[in-house]
């Protein structure tokens, strides 16, 4: 049995602090596409986590009066949560304190040095603790992070290095010669551009942070966090044994904009180092602003997805930023936006049309055959729609659907079966056209609403058929609550 595998990863996230929407949109798109894996036939493994080591983590939770360990559980906790509330279907949920991770940590970093990759020095530079990252005087905002416009620290220890530098090359012609591997364009050419200026190797270790992975060779040194971090794609598939020979290299690794460097140059080196393929494709979502603006605890624009969710319902919140924030670019998030969507899409488009044909198959009372004399059409619709999956649009990909939706809209109208509620075959054939389109429907909207999805499938009947049995099929259809009420503005 050769089936086929696609292994997707999202960022795992450093919980000190709790999730914003950003984190969500990127775990949303990672589900849609998993699911739209699945719906293909491939054997999935989709991993999400937490990056819980480093110095942030240990400040943070000194300042709550915590060990880090009993940080970082209640933390898991909160995003765990939050994770089954948006019906995230991941298979793995790696957190880098595990045990497993600490492992295969070890190995990988043995191997390296080994290697004669990694060697001591003296590390004299600056440090953003936010950003766990250390910054070269060129690359810093007067002192300061570009990123977090804190003040950088100086920090001058011994420490050890990788020779990064060594991969420099090879890395940079594997950027530009595998065009899927950073994804979109812009974002490989910005990586390039600071590829062509002068690289240091990147010190990996840290003296003075207790909360870390001891290296294997030292134990007065923790692993610097992002070297433990990225491991994590090799955790998850239990490296070096059957599942990882079986998934990697990684499909996809989705991200954010500002951690594109780590994952191809800096994981990129390592991999090489350790003898290991590079990722197919690392896709680089854009950042999410609020109403406008960047969110932040001082403007207090900060949208809970937790009550957003509660408001308005998982589908509802997943249905938004997939359609509505561009998959490459920033987008930004409006509550008003957002029930403007709900109002015209979702009550008026999707909703209207399974209550107006379940309406009409009560209203007939009768078994309705299942049939198609437009399937070529639907194959064009789902070719369409397949290839706005695999290319990461899904704003594209909702479209598709949409217009489904209008030619189901504008056939009803066209037909106006409710005249020919009597007209037994003519009635049949038009309901019967009706019920297998909008079945698949609601097959392509399983990734991106995949309660909504079984619903619909539910109501006609064809949630225990497989789609190439649908055809010929007899349902009997009856009213249901309206999938998505009215808001009132
Ligand atoms: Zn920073």
């Amino acid at each position: 049995m050769n089936k086929k595998v696609f292994f997707i990863s999202t960022a795992i996230d450093y919980p000190s602090e709790k999730a914003h929407l950003g984190h969500c949109l990127e775990k949303i798109q990672a589900d849609a596409i998993a699911r739209h894996k699945r719906l293909q036939g491939f054997d999935v493994h989709f991993s999400m986590g937490l990056d819980e080591h480093g110095l942030k983590i240990q400040r943070y939770a000194q300042k709550a009066n915590k060990k880090p360990q009993e940080f970082v559980d209640e933390m898991s906790k909160y995003f765990k949560n939050l994770w089954k509330m948006l019906n995230i279907s991941n298979d793995d949920f790696i957190r880098t304190t595990e045990e497993r991770h600490e492992k295969v940590v070890q190995q990988i970093v043995n191997k390296i040095y080994k290697k004669g990759d990694i060697y001591k020095g003296k590390y004299k530079g600056l440090y953003c603790v936010d950003c766990e990252s250390y910054y070269l005087p060129k690359d810093s905002d007067d002192g300061k992070c570009p990123i977090h416009h804190s003040a950088l620290e100086q920090v001058e220890e011994e420490a050890y290095f990788f020779r990064m530098s060594k991969y420099k090359k090879e890395i940079f012609k594997h950027i530009q010669e595998e065009s899927n591997f950073i994804m979109p364009e812009n974002r490989k050419k910005e990586i390039l551009n600071r590829l062509s200026q002068p690289m240091q190797d990147l010190s990996i270790s840290r003296k003075n942070v207790k909360w870390g992975i001891p290296l294997p060779w030292d134990k007065e040194f923790t692993l610097f966090v992002w070297i433990d971090a990225l491991i994590n794609y090799l955790t998850t598939i239990d490296y070096p044994g059957k599942k990882f020979k079986r998934f990697w290299p990684a499909d996809v690794h989705i991200i954010g904009k500002d951690i594109i460097w780590h994952h191809s140059v800096i994981w990129g080196s390592l991999l090489l180092s350790a003898g290991l393929p590079l990722p197919k494709t690392i896709f680089v979502h854009g950042f999410v602003t609020a109403e406008g603006e960047k969110m932040s605890k001082s403007l207090g624009n900060i949208i809970n997805p937790i009550e957003l969710v509660e408001k308005y319902s998982t589908d509802v919140v997943r249905y938004f930023l997939l359609r509505e924030i561009s998959p490459f670019e920033d987008g930004d998030f409006s509550e008003n936006r957002l029930k403007e969507r709900y109002n015209s899409d979702l009550a008026q488009g999707i909703g209207n049309l399974v209550s107006r044909i379940l309406a009409l198959g009560e209203q007939y009372g009768k078994q309705i055959m299942i049939q198609s004399s437009i399937s070529d059409l639907i194959t064009k619709y789902w070719d369409d729609y397949n290839k706005q999956m695999e290319e990461f649009r899904f704003n594209d990909s909702l479209a598709t659907i949409w217009s489904l939706i209008s030619y189901c809209d504008k056939y009803v109208s066209d037909k106006k079966p409710w005249e020919k509620i009597d007209d037994e075959k003519e009635f049949q054939k038009i309901l019967g056209e009706l019920i297998y389109i909008l079945g698949n429907i609601a097959l392509m909207l399983s990734p991106a609403m995949p309660k909504t999805s079984e619903k619909i499938l539910r109501f006609l009947k064809l949630q225990e058929i497989s789609k190439e049995n649908w055809l010929s099929q007899k349902v009997i259809l009856k009213k249901q609550s309206a999938l998505f009420p009215r808001l009132d503005n």
